[in-house]
């Protein structure tokens, strides 16, 4: 029997994705949210054009692109000399080459186009306040042929699957903060996405064009227990995170001053394991493969999983449609992840490492450094 009806735990990018996708297919859905508002913690997202085309296809890409920057390039910076090592062409450039945009917006932006996208759909309902714990789904208006857990890297909907993934701390935290774009005028490109490097620690910063600040997030190794999942740093983490770019640029340290309200982020991933029963339970997005974001790409792969998900499922019943999606993501998702420990090889390479990193990088010409992310931005989802 073709599934009429699922039901999805978690309102993150993945489940109101997931429930357009579903809709498009003329697929019926109530999505679960435990929480009772949706505000975004965090701040800013990229998006690239695999996920951009995949938004586009959904109908919100127009509502995006009408307040997100295109940066003109994506920039690789020195964080204590601030040479520019090397500079991939994005804006106009990303359009003509993967067919499609990459923006950086606030998390809310994407946030809000998705949610009213879901409201406005007699397909989706949308459930507040609704935490489904151990897969009970009594809350359930109608029984659902498929449960899609979308609940992201804590997710309890791993549970109902025989040896799924489960989370460990990666040993890398993230401080997350945003600077107004007057602190930053004169030490950050209000066009590029730069991301600094340094010994064993980075700095992703990038224009907030909505909110007329700079989104920033630096990442670096470190100790987090469990308990300390997001909230402001205590003076401990502060001083450790210091410590670690002692040695940056002036300037930049100076936009750790100017910051607003700081956010101690410890970055926790899924292990590999199985993402679906083979009858009619799957996980996807951060609660099947929560990774580093060293290629920026957590928020895309759960938007093409929505989307992947909600093709197998329009057109087999669940127990076949499941583990062929599988099959289908898997090899994709690992080949990120390696790219995702390459990034953070080379972003926090150290000594003679460091000297060898800069040479290859300044010896790249622009178009081959593109070249290398065809396989990831040139994606094209099965519809
Ligand atoms: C520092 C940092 C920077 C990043 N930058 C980028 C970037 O630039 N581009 C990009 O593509 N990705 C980026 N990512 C990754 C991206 O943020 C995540 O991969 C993505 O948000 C995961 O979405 P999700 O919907 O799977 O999970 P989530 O966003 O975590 O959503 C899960 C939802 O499920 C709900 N939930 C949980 N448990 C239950 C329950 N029991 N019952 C009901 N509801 C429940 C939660 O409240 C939540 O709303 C970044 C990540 C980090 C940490």
């Amino acid at each position: 029997m073709l599934v009429e009806h699922a039901a999805i735990i978690g309102a993150g990018v993945a489940g109101l994705t997931a429930a357009l996708a579903l809709a498009r297919h003329g697929i019926s859905s109530e999505i679960f949210e435990q929480a009772p508002a949706l505000t975004e913690v965090g701040a800013g997202l990229q998006i690239s054009p695999n996920a951009a085309r995949i938004l586009d296809r959904l109908g919100i890409l127009d509502q995006l692109t009408a307040i997100w920057l295109e940066p003109q390039t994506i920039r690789l910076i020195s964080g204590t000399s601030m040479h520019e090592l090397a500079a991939v062409p994005s804006g106009r450039a990303a359009r003509a080459r993967w067919d499609a945009p990459y923006g950086v917006l606030h998390r809310t932006s994407l946030q809000d186009a998705l949610l009213d996208a879901v409201r406005n759909d007699p397909l989706c309902t949308l459930n507040l306040g609704a935490r489904i714990d151990g897969g009970d789904l009594s809350v359930m208006s109608r029984k659902a042929e498929v449960i899609i857990g979308a609940d992201g890297v804590w997710s309890k909907a791993r549970d109902l699957i025989a040896d799924s993934p489960s989370s460990r701390f990666s040993g890398n935290i993230a401080y997350r903060f945003t600077v107004s774009a007057a602190d930053a005028r004169g030490i950050l490109d209000g066009n590029s996405v730069s991301a600094f490097l340094g010994p064993s620690a980075h700095l992703v910063c990038y224009p907030l064009r909505e909110k007329d600040c700079f989104n920033i997030v630096a990442i670096t190794t470190g100790h987090a227990s469990s308990r300390e999942w997001l909230g402001q740093p205590t003076q401990a983490q502060r001083q450790q995170l210091m410590s670690r770019f002692s040695r940056w640029n002036a300037s930049l340290l100076s936009l750790f001053d100017k910051s607003g309200e700081m956010t101690f982020w410890p970055l926790y991933e899924a292990t590999r394991g199985k993402w679906q029963n083979g009858r009619d339970t799957v996980l996807i997005g951060d609660a099947a493969h929560a990774m580093m974001p060293f290629a920026a790409q957590g928020a895309a792969m759960a938007i093409e999983d929505a989307y992947e998900l909600a093709s197998f499922l329009a057109k087999r019943p669940a127990a076949e449609a499941l583990p062929l999606f599988e099959a289908h993501r898997v090899p994709r998702i690992n080949r990120l992840r390696q790219r995702g420990a390459f990034n953070q090889f080379v972003y926090h390479a150290r000594g003679p490492l460091r000297i060898g990193r800069d040479i290859v990088l300044s010896l790249k010409p622009p178009q081959s450094l593109a070249a290398d992310l065809d396989w990831i931005y040139g994606y094209r989802a099965i519809d």
